[in-house]
């Protein structure tokens, strides 16, 4: 069976499925994971990012590949775990213009496909229930008002309760990712849209378990 977590840039996506994927005793991939781990390598390489072409960026993605946990995976570059490096600010920055390569998008999304083979599994992304898992037993869309998503962001950064003033840089950051990703950010028209503005994430989280357990005996 296959979950697909799909939405904007800190919906809660990466969060959320890893906890789905626990309580349905899933494996979790992060499809972003492999566009960050693409373009941290290639930052790794040098020169500026305006200058990057599509045949450089298909070049490193060979070093970048995904270690399997009991519940998910590491991302590895060049064997070695990067998912500090690939969290940081300067891949959150360049990771778009990577992402809008066609070449880079086949790339990502065999390797999902082949780490999501012979498992249950919850995957999260922007594109899963429409590009790579058409046919996903379950879709979900997740969207949040953007000023939470950026509270919550800060919240999980910071360790303390931002002020306004940072909330407010960060909600612009944050739009101003959804635009660079928009292209690629598609709603499938059978996923179920869940807007988390108001919702825990242990509320999420429940509702999501529940559809999958519906699905589950639907199929049985
Ligand atoms: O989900 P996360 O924010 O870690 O994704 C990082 C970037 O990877 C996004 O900003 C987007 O550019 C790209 N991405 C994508 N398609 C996916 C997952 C991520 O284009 N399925």
């Amino acid at each position: 069976m296959v979950v697909a977590i799909d939405g904007p840039a800190a919906s809660g996506k990466s969060s959320t499925a890893q906890w789905v994927a626990e309580k349905l005793g899933f494996r979790h991939v992060d499809s972003g994971s492999l566009y960050r781990g693409v373009t941290a390598a290639r930052l790794r390489a040098g020169g500026s990012p305006d200058e990057w072409s599509e045949p450089s960026v298909l070049a490193v993605a060979r070093q970048v590949s995904l270690r399997p946990t009991e519940r998910g995976f590491i991302p590895l570059i060049h064997g070695e775990p990067a998912d500090g490096e690939i969290r940081g600010g300067e891949v959150t920055r360049e990771v778009s213009r990577v992402a809008r390569m066609p070449g880079v998008r086949e790339w990502v999304n065999s390797e999902v496909r082949r780490a999501a083979a012979g498992s249950d599994v919850v995957v999260d992304g922007r594109d899963i229930g429409t590009a790579v898992f058409p046919d996903a037993q379950l879709k979900i869309f997740l969207v949040a008002d953007p000023w939470e998503r950026a509270k919550r962001r800060l919240v999980q950064r910071l360790a303390r309760r931002p002020t306004d003033a940072e909330v407010a840089e960060e909600t612009e950051r944050l739009v101003q990712r959804d635009a660079r990703d928009s292209m690629q950010t598609v709603q499938a028209r059978d996923a179920i849209l869940i807007d988390t503005t108001y919702l825990t994430q242990a509320d999420q989280v429940e509702r999501i378990v529940a559809l999958a357990r519906g699905v589950g005996k639907r199929d049985r």
